[in-house]
């Protein structure tokens, strides 16, 4: 990692108060400021006491002295109040004659006030007083599911840059985690029935590289999985936090890092190695087996042994059926069931599975080219794939009654060059878009894919996330005004402070051409940017 210094944004930053991002529903400037000293008192609600240690925790990170929790509200400066009749999530902050009042409905709308608090005090750099403008600020997201999903699978990043992740995403007020835990190219979770998953199907032999225009397998091993206590902890710190983490067991394709470790698993019963180039295998999990079905559902069950999560995502995408039509068992449960056609065949197999994880409470969530309009109208679409017809097919579905998470491609997959996926065409992009008044809420929210095929270390993670993340974020707390990108400019302060890359370039659309070139040449190209961005830095550092 680069040493990271931005001074011009900190010296610029210290003048004035951050602004606030998500950008809140409302806030009105007020006359007059409040200032935080050591005789600065807190006092709290019990149920929020946990919340005002953690803001007496953050003053104190800031300028050095720790306000006291006190029973006595009349000498406190800083107060937070219950209002049952606020919503989940919402919350309000008055800051006047002297006094910051937070009042929320929950936890989770008191976590975020503490968050609003952070950024109007500017708690993050090192102060000797505390202060901002007097403000009155309500604020309640527009969407319930704002997530983030990342994939461990292409490269594997572990349990502390998944916290900072969490970290970041908190920052954020964004509440859904979506682990993308098992690939062609890897699984990612310890499981204790089956070990070969994680000896054989955790370690794959190389990995397909781009380098001087040349794509090829680099022959370096790649290996990597949580263990379940990992997972454990990394579901404490996300709750913590009020996030929740929606692990992804994706099948029936992706699967070639199970059938790696378990043969008889696939069509053919082949043995076969962890892939490793990107792209799609013509191998999938065999349809026709009962020992397919046995296995999975083991799996499940230890994914929500760990996971309490309400969502579990069975994938689902990009499940070539080659295989299945010439499998005799395939084909021999096609006539049984008589479905009539291959991609029925995968529709049964999701319900077999969600069956079974609806007895244990979960919904479950697959990517919409997985879904066709026979599936149970219960699971819910992730929306990705919007090209062709897929989008109709999509918002058909959403306007007749299912559930979606709207993460669309060209708006939101972060493994894409800014040059190609700019701040502004994720800023722009509307989740609700094509869908009837009357079916808005079955939008759930937003989520963005950070896939990691190309991305195989942290400073590139955090340079295709960041701000990226913020851009998200605002789309999915739902209160965008043109004072957006101003406001991102001062988090880089935070972001340089935290010693992450990121994307400071907001207007530039960089050395690639989207409209002149394939997808293949963005990815075969797509290190330029922060390879640019190291550069720049190790000059200045
Ligand atoms: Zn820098
Ligand atoms: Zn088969």
């Amino acid at each position: 990692m680069i040493e990271r210094k931005h001074k011009v944004y900190l010296q610029n930053f210290v003048e004035r108060n951050m602004h606030i991002l998500p950008q809140p529903k409302k806030i009105e400037r007020l006359n007059g400021s409040f200032c935080i000293d050591k005789n600065c008192d807190i006092h709290t609600n019990p149920l929020f006491l946990s919340q005002a240690n953690r803001f007496a925790e953050l003053v104190e990170n800031c300028c050095g002295f720790r306000p006291s929790v006190v029973d006595d509200m009349e000498s406190s400066r800083v107060i937070f109040n219950l209002d049952e009749t606020y919503r989940h999530e919402q919350y309000s902050v008055m800051i006047s004659d002297g006094v910051a009042t937070v009042i929320a409905g929950d936890e989770a709308g008191c976590f975020y006030a503490v968050e609003t608090l952070r950024q109007l005090l500017s708690l993050d750099f090192k102060q000797e007083i505390v202060s901002c403008e007097n403000c009155y600020l309500t604020d309640q997201p527009k969407f319930g599911y704002r997530g983030l999903m990342l994939d461990v699978c292409r490269h594997f990043f572990g349990v502390d840059t998944v916290k900072t992740i969490i970290d970041l995403m908190a920052r954020l007020k964004m509440n859904k985690l979506h682990l993308h835990l098992s690939d062609d190219q890897g699984f990612r979770m310890e499981i204790k029935k089956y070990p070969l998953v994680n000896t054989i199907g955790s370690v794959r032999g190389g990995s397909e590289v781009v380098s001087d225009g040349k794509r090829y397998v680099d022959e370096i091993p790649h290996e990597g999985y949580f263990t379940q206590d990992e997972l454990r902890g990394l579901v404490a710190y996300a709750q913590e936090r009020h996030i929740d983490i929606v692990p992804e067991f994706d099948v029936p394709g992706h699967c070639i890092a199970l059938i790696a470790a378990y043969p008889e698993l696939s069509c053919s019963g082949k043995v076969t190695e962890v892939r490793k180039k990107w792209g799609i295998s013509k191998d999938i999990l065999c349809a026709g087996n009962d020992k397919v079905y046995e296995v999975v559902r083991d799996i499940l069950d230890e994914i929500c042994d760990i996971f309490p999560s309400e969502y579990i995502h069975l994938g689902g995408d990009e499940a070539p059926k080659e295989r299945w039509c010439n499998c005799k068992l395939c084909k021999q449960r096609l006539s049984e069931l008589k479905l009539g056609s291959f991609e029925k065949l995968q529709t049964y197999m999701v319900e077999c599975f969600r069956e079974h994880l609806a007895e244990k409470g979960r919904k479950v969530i697959c990517w919409n080219d997985g879904l066709g309009d026979d599936a149970n109208g219960e699971i819910v679409s992730q929306v990705w794939w919007v090209h062709g017809c897929a989008k109709r097919t999509a918002t058909k579905q959403i306007n007749n009654g299912r559930k979606a998470i709207m993460s669309a491609t060209p708006y939101v997959y972060f493994d894409y060059p800014y040059s190609v996926t700019p701040l502004k065409k994720t800023l722009s992009y509307n989740p609700l878009g094509g869908v009837r008044a009357s079916a808005r809420e079955n939008v759930l929210g937003v989520e963005g894919a950070l896939w990691t095929e190309y991305v195989a270390d942290t400073d590139k993670l955090f340079f295709n996330l960041l701000p990226r993340l913020d851009v998200l974020a605002e789309c999915a707390w739902g209160y965008h005004t043109n004072k957006f990108f101003r406001y991102l400019r001062e988090k880089f302060a935070v972001y340089s402070a935290l010693g992450l890359t990121f994307n400071g370039n907001i207007n530039d659309n960089g050395p690639i051409k989207r409209r002149a070139t394939t997808r293949k040449f963005w990815h075969e190209n797509s290190n330029v940017e922060v390879d640019a961005y190291k550069a720049a830095h190790a000059d200045k550092d």
